[in-house]
């Protein structure tokens, strides 16, 4: 009986998702600093809250900061049978034995991202489905971060931010994804749940290797939030920002501001199969 109402939740699960985003009439009353500063307008963008690693801590500040934001739910859980057997679902159910009977729980995982470099991923667990998947929408909210997109294949040199800007791993559980740059056009080629970040994320061209148990969707999950944190950690000379046309803010790729600078930085294999349309040119 559990399993019928859990059904009837799953499939009316997007549309009022939908409805919770556009009404979003009432008044907001910002309860902490950040949130102030954002209702004065003091803060008009999101990267002026995460470049200096304020805490988000009340979803409206994400809401009224952009406005486009999408949000998915990952299946995380599955219908019948253990072990990757059944059809994928967005909740994750588990189940308590009382001695009142089973208690079930539902989970689930949201991603909310502007596709331009700003991600967030949340977790929400209730009794019901309906406040599990707000849960997890807040929470992903609570967690956003900025990634850095830019064009790391050596085969594709195009200058746009559409793939990573070199690999990154990361490692949950026995779950490791390495998150690889590809050239334009190559499509998302990695786990459908991973896709759906990178997507949200703004990231249109990847390929992956993963390691270990890739069926435990939520350590995958982990896993790929993981290595796409590791994409600002690392620490960028200019010369990098330019050869791998790394974007990590609103505006334009590094990219744009360098293009008078005519000499192109390309890796030129030994065998000189690759070479820039500037080389060719020149010679
Ligand atoms: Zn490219």
């Amino acid at each position: 009986m559990a399993k019928k109402k859990f059904n009837k939740e799953d499939e009316s699960g997007e549309t009022s998702e939908r409805r919770h985003h556009t009404d979003r009439s009432e008044a907001w009353n910002p309860k902490t600093e950040v949130g102030k500063k954002v209702l004065s307008g003091e803060f008009n963008s999101i990267h002026d809250i995460l470049d200096n690693s304020y805490p988000v801590m009340e979803a409206e500040i994400v809401d009224s900061l952009i406005p486009e934001l999408e949000s998915d739910l990952l299946l995380i859980g599955q219908a019948k049978g253990k072990f990757g057997g059944g059809k994928r679902r967005v909740f994750r159910q588990t189940q308590k034995k009382t001695r009142e009977g089973n208690k079930p729980r539902f989970a689930t995982m949201a991603i909310v991202g502007d596709k331009h470099g700003v991600i967030g991923l949340g977790y929400g667990k209730s009794k019901e489905t309906v406040p599990a998947r707000e849960k997890a929408v807040r929470n992903a909210k609570y967690n956003v971060f900025k990634i850095r997109r830019g064009c790391g294949s050596w085969e594709c040199g195009c200058g746009e931010p559409h793939s990573l800007p070199f690999t990154v791993e990361g490692k949950c559980g026995s779950s490791i994804i390495k998150l690889i740059p590809a050239p334009k056009g190559t499509g998302l080629r990695v786990d459908k749940e991973v896709a759906k970040i990178l997507a949200i994320a703004g990231i249109k061209d990847a390929w992956s290797r993963t390691y270990g148990q890739s069926r435990t969707k939520i350590n995958l999950i982990m896993a790929t939030e993981k290595a796409l944190k590791k994409l600002m950690m690392v620490k960028l000379q200019d010369v990098h920002y330019e050869r791998l046309s790394v974007s990590d803010g609103p505006g334009k790729t590094l990219r744009d501001e360098f293009k008078e600078i005519s000499e192109v930085v390309v890796e030129v294999k030994e065998d000189g199969r690759k070479k820039s349309k500037e080389t060719a040119s020149e010679e």
